[in-house]
């Protein structure tokens, strides 16, 4: 590749061409980093970053801020600092529209927590628009879902699903410590009563999330009941189900790590439902396609993900049946060189199946890679070749209880396992390799070393 010139003036970056990066997530902020360390910094591009929120939250880890064992606060990493430190600007603002033809993208305007206006909306222009918006939560038309079954897209629906559970463990901890009514004179101790019935919350779909989740929400029970629900029995009072419309749990992965999954989440006493459709979510129960009733003081939906509706209000955009941006092999979309996708709200072909590549942190980081060598090729004039996806293997995590890896080999024809504590400090890599991709490996390092100091004498979960 030819050298590119180092270029650092400002004057050179303000007319160069602008690369506009829309949602700073797993694979966004990867990109908007590295672009912007590179031909940010010559002023060979202008990077611009795009982002509805202030802050950047790996969504791998939403189940773990779920169920109280991360304090999201200490995992955030603000837009505009890492911009600051890596040459590109942060925008904050959701994409409202797209005009291809005069190649602007409509950003809305941002308010605060009362509704009042702070920014309105703006317009700007572009010379490569890169979509990085993720996906939301796809309740398939399943009647009442949207309404009753909570989604788990950002940090606010953790936080929101957290409190929620929080107050469910504390009001049946309350109904197990209350002293039983007596009619006649007191005695010195009274026997707590039971609740009328333990708290119930469903998770709807056992792929990667639902699993991780379910085992999640069940460490976290028998560590609210030692800190702070002294009166709690975890099992009687608590029961976590885990509902599946296939006939297995994680129906992607390898048969022996369902049946491996499956055993460690029943030893837990996640009530494990496989082969039972969701028909109907209500306030307090939900409907299965059988006609059975099972009640519900929280429902959570993990049962697949979609595009974001906006993406069907970009004229002439090219869409699959999941509402993903269908892209080349190059990550552009097939009718207009400009406008990029990738991540979960790409369709993007797997190369080797008629299937698109799974919507996988790992699929958008390696993409955030490809992307940054190829908008570099281009503009040294170099031809860019596909992108081709090197599947590293799936790591299912159970919390304490450990993890599950799977890696399909193409030495051999039979997916190989591996569990215990190699397959736990995988599932703990993944997220270091995330940080370390944004902030480099020395500063991955000193935060890891400051995360620990902290949590140390700290309890295991968030109390409140
Ligand atoms: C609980 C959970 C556990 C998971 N565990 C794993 C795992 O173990 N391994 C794995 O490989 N994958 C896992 N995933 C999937 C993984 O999180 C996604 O595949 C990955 O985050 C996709 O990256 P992305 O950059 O495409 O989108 P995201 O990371 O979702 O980022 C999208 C960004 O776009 C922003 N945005 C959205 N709409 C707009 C808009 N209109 N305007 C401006 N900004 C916008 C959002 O604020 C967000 O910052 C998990 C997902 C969940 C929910």
């Amino acid at each position: 590749m030819a050298p590119i010139p180092d270029f650092p003036s400002k004057a050179r970056a303000a007319d160069a061409a602008r690369i506009l990066i829309v949602g700073g997530g797993a694979g966004g902020l990867q990109l908007a980093t590295r672009l912007g360390s590179t031909l940010g910094r010559r002023g060979l591009a202008q990077i611009v970053l795009v982002d509805r929120l202030p802050t950047h939250f790996w969504k791998p880890l939403l189940h773990e801020a779920a169920s109280g064992h991360r304090d999201p606060a200490s995992h955030t990493i603000e837009y505009a600092a890492q911009a600051k430190r890596h040459g590109f600007e942060f925008v904050q603002g959701e994409l409202r529209a797209v005009d291809r033809a005069r190649r602007i993208a409509t950003i809305g305007a941002v308010v605060d927590q009362d509704g009042t206006q702070i920014v309105p909306q703006r317009e700007m222009d572009y010379h490569d628009l890169v979509l990085a918006v993720g996906s939301v939560t796809n309740f398939f038309n399943v009647p009442g879902a949207a309404r009753h079954a909570l989604p788990l897209e950002h940090v606010g629906h953790a936080e929101d699903f957290r409190k929620k559970f929080l107050a469910a463990c504390a009001k049946v901890n309350h109904l197990a410590d209350a002293p039983a009514a007596l009619p006649t004179a007191l005695p010195a101790i009274q026997p707590p009563t039971q609740p009328a019935r333990p708290v119930c919350i469903n998770v709807i779909g056992a792929g990667a999330t639902g699993v991780e989740l379910a085992a999640a929400l069940r460490h976290a029970v028998g560590q609210l009941a030692a800190y702070r629900f002294r009166a709690l029995d975890p099992e009687r009072d608590v029961r976590i189900r885990l509902i599946e419309g296939a006939p297995r749990v994680l129906p992607v992965l390898d048969p022996r790590i369902s049946g491996r999954t499956q055993a460690q989440l029943e030893r837990l006493h996640v009530e494990v439902l496989t082969g039972t459709r969701v028909a109907r979510v209500e306030e307090e129960a939900i409907v299965t396609s059988s006609g059975e009733r099972l009640p519900a003081d929280m429902t959570i939906w993990a049962a697949g993900v979609a595009g974001p509706a906006m993406l069907r209000s970009i004229d002439g955009l090219a869409l699959s049946a999941s509402n993903q941006v269908i892209v080349t092999d190059t990550l552009q979309t097939p009718d207009d060189p400009h406008m990029f996708a990738f991540g979960d709200c790409a369709a993007c072909p797997s190369g080797t199946s008629s299937a698109y590549l799974p919507p996988r942190a790992q699929v958008a980081h390696q993409q955030a890679v490809y992307l940054s060598q190829a908008f570099a090729q281009r503009l040294a004039g170099k031809p860019v070749a596909g992108f081709v996806f090197r599947d590293a293997g799936t790591v299912v995590s159970l919390g304490q209880s450990g993890a599950l890896y799977q890696a399909d080999l193409r030495v051999s024809a039979r997916a190989v396992i591996v569990d215990g504590p190699a397959a736990a400090g995988l599932y703990r890599l993944l997220y270091r390799k995330h940080l370390s991709g944004v902030h480099g490996i020395g500063r991955t390092l000193l935060q890891t070393l400051g995360q620990l100091l902290h949590s140390y004498g700290r309890p295991s979960i968030k109390l409140h």
